[in-house]
């Protein structure tokens, strides 16, 4: 179409970089999600709320690494803190102060964490946390979401299983408390966890209906299971977690993205009985090794980030400017009579091209995905960064003006768009 091809004749310096990595990087890629035909812009660098491409063209980022780069790029707190930690030496093969000091933190603001061990991904955090329902049940078997992501091999999007794990997988549909909890009672083998995100993140920024989490969770705890809820991308969404807002209680929770400050970090915990299987002093404990789990740079960083950058008050007033960039994009949407609107939770959204309200994955999978190209594209030519699925992320550097030059920007897109409905 059009925008693609304009976009391709703007980027060449992207394209070329793209044939140069593939010769050696499947698909020049490393990371699926970052694909986009017709070759995804490379990034040459970033400042604060700015980023800019190969091709020296400049891109407010309201992607903001899918909502891990909540910080911003280079955020002179958050880099003098890695400065520090490089210069006391980065691999010290032993545990540290800063490993506890993060705990510490992240319990502080999260309570529910009675214990909690930490990763480099949240894809990992998910596998350990499953792991971790496995030992103390005794159960393989695990509820998951059809449309849902925990992580590359932990994806159940589109409907398609991912079986590269050996879990027994069984598959509820997400907001549908009575085919749910069919399928959940019709099970022949006994469940050890429901695995569900609050909002369903990659699947679209679809929230969770309050009582069909909390249904699940009754569920769980009715029948031995481990209720385990995935926040890694929604614990940024409330002080202390989506999960005290919709006041859930999880057995287990998982987190990671910002908490890291930008360095790699996957979290898990919960109830303390059952970390416990995680104590190296107890015989036959559960082993969980890894590196990097500690490294001094994620820690550091996590811990500043999250006590002087993100802090409490950061966190409300990031996620009020998310509701109301929400609102101003769904006027827009309206004023235009276009069939597409946003869904999402504060500072999170996701655009659906088609009319209100989509709350269920299925409904995404009918989308008119070329309306949602002609977005993505006509942000980009206007010079803004976003997700081809439609995902905005906000980040702490973005300011009210950049909302407004956003709102601008996507109004202008439906305007030129106007003729195809
Ligand atoms: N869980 C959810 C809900 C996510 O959104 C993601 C990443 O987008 C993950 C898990 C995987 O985290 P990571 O990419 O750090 O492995």
């Amino acid at each position: 179409d059009a925008a693609a091809d304009r976009f391709a004749t703007a980027n060449p310096e992207s394209a070329a970089q793209l044939a140069h990595a593939a010769e050696i990087l499947p698909g020049g890629n490393t990371r699926s999600v970052l694909y986009y035909p017709p070759f995804p812009l490379v990034m040459a660098s970033g400042m604060g709320a700015r980023l800019c491409d190969l091709d020296g063209h400049e891109y407010r980022d309201f992607l903001g690494e899918f909502t891990a780069g909540i910080y911003g790029h280079s955020h002179p707190v958050l880099a003098d803190a890695l400065h520090g930690a490089i210069k006391g030496g980065m691999n010290l093969s032993s545990q540290t102060r800063g490993e506890a000091e993060l705990a510490r933190i992240i319990t502080d603001r999260f309570p529910f964490f009675q214990s909690l061990r930490f990763t480099n991904s949240g894809t990992e955090a998910n596998i350990m946390a499953l792991i971790a329902a496995r030992h103390f049940t005794g159960r393989s078997r695990v509820m998951v979401f059809s449309g849902a992501y925990h992580g590359g091999p932990l994806s159940f999007g589109g409907g398609a299983s991912a079986t590269n794990l050996p879990f027994d997988f069984i598959y509820g549909r997400y907001n549908d408390t009575v085919a749910t909890l069919t399928t959940l009672d019709a099970s022949d083998a006994p469940v050890a966890a429901i695995l569900v995100e609050g909002m369903l993140g990659a699947g679209g920024c679809i929230p969770g209906d309050p009582a069909f989490l909390s249904e699940l969770q009754q569920w769980a705890h009715a029948n031995g299971a481990l209720f385990i809820l995935d926040e890694v991308m929604t614990s940024r969404l409330h002080p202390h977690g989506l999960q005290s807002a919709l006041g859930l209680s999880p057995d287990l929770t998982v987190m990671g993205k910002y908490l890291g400050g930008g360095m790699p970090i996957g979290v898990f915990g919960g109830r303390a009985d059952i970390m416990a299987r995680f104590d190296p002093r107890v015989a036959g404990a559960v082993p969980h090794a890894g590196t990097f789990n500690n490294n001094v740079m994620t820690m550091q960083a996590g811990a500043v980030g999250l006590t002087q950058v993100f802090t409490e008050e950061a966190c409300q007033s990031l996620n009020a400017q998310g509701e109301r960039l929400r609102a101003r994009l769904n006027t827009v949407c309206t004023a235009r009579g276009a069939p597409a609107h946003y869904t999402g939770i504060g500072s999170i959204m996701n655009l659906q091209c088609q009319p209100p309200h989509v709350t269920r994955p299925e409904q995404v999978a009918r989308e008119n995905a070329e309306m949602k190209d002609m977005v993505f594209f006509g942000l980009i030519e206007r010079g803004f960064y976003t997700a081809r699925r439609g995902l905005i992320a906000l980040n702490l550097c973005l300011s009210e003006g950049d909302c407004d030059d956003l709102v601008a920007a996507f109004d202008d897109i439906l305007a030129e768009m106007a003729h195809l409905w």
